[in-house]
Order: structure tokens, then C-alpha cells, then sequence
């Protein structure tokens, strides 16, 4: 419903032209947009077939976030221009997010009340952290608000004179609770503060063994406090427990929920070439995605990994809307193939990175500069197609 209460149905598109709407500016998606770049269409309408619908004009890359939160890069230089960047590649821009996906009618609704028709639907919509109200609780995702949020927070730490140190809490123990930790260190060197990490699982259990008590070891040597508990995540009860250790600010950096759209189910079960297995017209790719019976990391390594096989299945299916009339023809779909391993860069330190590939595991200055040229490409190469 938009403000008045209405749903305005989207007419921009002629009713016969057959839809592909894509929901969210995620890992996966952008690389259908490199596709369509990448490919100059020679007919504009065409293009206008494909709605997208995102929240944000600019989103921040995750790689980034640690390394703006360290301070070696303004948030500016994190953001991925999508507004500019779909508008370029021809497409219809939406800025909203989608309240539901309707299966049956083949429609999305939108939270001012547009309903978008679709006979081909992409979900990359990412995850999310739950709100809070008090300023002293930031969750790190979405990642807009927490960076501005924690800005402050720094500033005020690093010009006080408290007599007792700060003290911050991370809740959690994931790859980006450790990384965010190691960031504010980082930042906060010179400052009078201390750290706790808040949780009832090892550091980086993700991972093997060896990593974990390599992590874990490492934050007992630079003096972490190690609270081995899980909280709930009530705002009640996390100021509570704050009041009871006198912390002052903590993050939030659980495991994060899958944007919900309205379906019963949390994440889109899909086969291999990224279609939903209970229906062909919609796709899912990176944390919306479940794949077959495997539990894949939320990462975007992995949705990165999916985009290329989106990217190619999408464009055909597009192809084949516009030269068919919707008629279904014979696809020649990519398949995903999940990675038995992939290599995951962490920042460890001050211009220290952890690269970990299966069991093996280094942290150093050269693995530093690796992700740092990794990040900048990785931003730079959507840039350059401005
Ligand atoms: C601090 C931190 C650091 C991280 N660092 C790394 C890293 O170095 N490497 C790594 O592989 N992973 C990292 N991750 C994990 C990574 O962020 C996610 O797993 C990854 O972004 C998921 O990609 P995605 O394509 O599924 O969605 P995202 O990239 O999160 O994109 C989701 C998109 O959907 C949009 N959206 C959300 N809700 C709606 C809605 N209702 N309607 C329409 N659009 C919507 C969002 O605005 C966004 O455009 C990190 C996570 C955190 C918290």
C-alpha cells in the first residue's frame, strides 16, 4: 500500500512485454548488470522489460567494511554505485524494497505499494541483523547505518579521557564479529579501551580446529575478554547484561536472518542452475538461496560464485522472453557447482590479513595488500563501467 492506502500497479511497462524483476543490488545480481553492460543491447525497450527494485542508491561492499571501520579507507571509497549503474545499463530502477512475493498472481508488492507483474523473478535480497532502539546496540548489518552509527562512537572514544576504559562488546564469533574486532582494535590502538567478545560458540568455528584455536589464542594475547555465553537478543535483556559487565557499547554481529519476502519458507530452495525447485520462473542466488541439501556459508564469495551462473541463465531466459513471446524453449543453463573450498581473506591485525584455504591458514602484511588489491578491484571494475 502506498501512503494513501493504494496499490499502484506498475504500467511503465507494456502490458504484453514479458517482465524479469529482480529483487535486490546483491553479489549475484551485479553481475547480471555487468552481463547487460557488457553486452550493449540495440533495443532500449527491451531493456525496460527488466525491473529492478532496491533499497539503496549506493550499497556498501562487505569486503570493505572492516577496513573502513580500521580507518585505511573512507566509507565513500566502499560504496558501489547501483543506482547509477542500472539506470546506465538501461533497465527500469526502482529505489524500494519488496514487502512480498505473491506466487500464485506472480506479483511483488512494495512497501510504498507498487505491485510489479513478473513472469521471471530473481531474489538476491541478502540477510539482515533485527533493530535496536538504544544507541548503544549496533548491529553490523545493514551496513549503511552501522557505519554511520559507529563514527561517532570512535571519535568519542578516541578523544575522552575516561578514567576507567571503555569498554565494547561484540556479540558473536563469526568471521565478521573477529574481523570487526580486529578492525577497532586497529583504530582505537591509542585509546583507553577494552574489548570483550560475547559468545557461546569458539572464534571462527567455521573453519577447522586448528584456525579456531589459532583465533582464539590470539584474542587471549591481546587481552579480548572471552565471555563464553550466548545471549538472547532482546534489547531488555542485552542492556541488562551491559549495565551488569558496565559496557558501554556493543555490536551486534550474530548470525544474520535472510531478508524475509513474505514466503513460508526463510530461504529459496533452488537446483543447480539457480531456479526455484518448486517453481522454474523464480530464482534465488546468494544468502536467499538454499542450494539442494548443503548449508553453504552466508558469504559473498559464494554469491559472487552464483552471479556468473545467474548472470548467464538470466540473460538466455531474457532472450528467450523476447524472441519467443514467453514461449518456453530449450535452455542451455549453467550449472552451480559448489566449491569444495574457497579462500577466505580476513583482516588479523594492524595491515594484516588471515588468508585461510581449507586447513591451511597464514596471517601477514603481503595477505593484506592481497585483499586490499582484491577489494579495489573488485569495487573499481563496477566504477568503470560508469
Ligand atoms: C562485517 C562483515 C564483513 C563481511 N566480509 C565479507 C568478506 O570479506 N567476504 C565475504 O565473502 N563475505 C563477507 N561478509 C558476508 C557478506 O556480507 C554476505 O554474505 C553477502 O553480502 C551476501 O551477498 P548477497 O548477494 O546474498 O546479498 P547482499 O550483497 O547483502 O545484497 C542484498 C541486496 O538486497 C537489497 N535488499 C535487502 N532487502 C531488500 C528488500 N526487501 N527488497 C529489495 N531489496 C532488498 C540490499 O539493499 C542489497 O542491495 C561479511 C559480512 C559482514 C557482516
Amino acid at each position: 500500500m502506498n501512503p494513501i492506502g493504494q496499490v499502484v500497479r506498475i504500467k511503465t511497462v507494456n502490458k504484453t512485454t514479458k517482465k524479469i524483476v529482480l529483487i535486490g543490488s546483491g553479489h549475484s545480481h551485479l553481475f547480471f548488470l555487468k552481463k547487460l553492460t557488457s553486452h550493449p543491447h540495440a533495443d532500449p525497450e527491451a531493456l525496460k522489460s527488466i525491473v529492478i527494485v532496491s533499497p539503496n542508491k549506493d550499497e556498501v561492499y562487505s569486503g570493505l567494511v572492516p577496513t573502513v571501520v580500521s580507518g585505511y579507507c573512507y566509507a565513500d571509497q566502499a560504496l558501489i554505485p547501483v543506482e547509477k549503474l542500472w539506470q546506465k545499463a538501461g533497465v527500469m530502477w526502482i529505489q524500494d524494497s519488496v514487502l512480498s512475493i505473491d506466487r500464485q498472481r506472480k506479483t511483488v508488492l512494495t512497501s510504498v505499494g507498487i505491485e510489479i507483474s513478473w513472469d521471471i523473478l530473481s531474489v538476491n535480497a541478502g540477510s539482515t541483523l533485527a533493530g535496536y532502539q538504544s544507541a548503544n546496540i549496533l548491529p553490523l548489518k545493514p551496513f549503511s547505518p552501522f557505519l554511520k552509527g559507529i563514527e561517532p562512537w570512535i571519535q568519542k572514544i578516541q578523544s575522552a579521557s575516561f578514567n576507567s576504559p571503555f569498554h565494547v562488546g561484540v556479540l558473536g564469533s563469526g568471521a565478521a564479529a573477529y574481523e570487526i574486532l580486529q578492525a577497532l582494535k586497529v583504530r582505537l590502538k591509542n585509546s583507553n579501551v577494552r574489548f570483550s567478545m560475547v559468545s557461546g560458540r569458539p572464534v571462527l568455528d567455521r573453519y577447522s580446529q586448528k584456525i579456531s584455536r589459532w583465533a582464539e589464542t590470539q584474542l587471549l594475547n591481546q587481552g579480548v575478554n572471552r565471555l563464553t555465553q550466548d545471549w538472547d537478543l532482546k534489547e531488555s535483556f542485552l542492556q541488562q547484561k551491559m549495565q551488569s559487565l558496565k559496557m558501554d557499547l556493543l555490536l551486534v554481529s550474530t548470525t544474520p536472518q535472510v531478508v524475509s519476502l513474505g514466503l513460508e519458507e526463510k530461504k529459496i530452495r533452488v537446483a543447480a542452475n539457480l531456479q526455484s525447485t518448486l517453481d522454474s520462473s523464480i530464482y534465488a542466488s546468494g544468502d536467499s538461496a538454499q542450494f539442494s541439501d548443503l548449508e553453504l556459508p552466508s558469504s559473498g564469495v559464494i554469491a559472487v560464485r552464483q552471479g556468473r551462473i545467474l548472470a548467464h541463465n538470466l540473460y538466455e531466459d531474457w532472450q528467450n522472453l523476447q524472441r519467443t513471446s514467453g514461449r518456453r524453449v530449450a535452455s542451455t543453463h549453467a550449472q552451480f557447482i559448489p566449491p569444495a573450498r574457497t579462500l577466505n581473506l580476513l583482516t588479523c591485525g594492524d595491515q594484516k590479513a588471515l588468508a585461510i584455504w581449507g586447513n591451511y591458514f597464514k596471517c601477514g602484511h603481503w595477505i593484506w595488500r592481497l585483499k586490499k588489491k582484491i577489494d579495489h578491484d573488485y569495487i573499481q571494475s563496477f566504477r568503470n563501467l560508469l
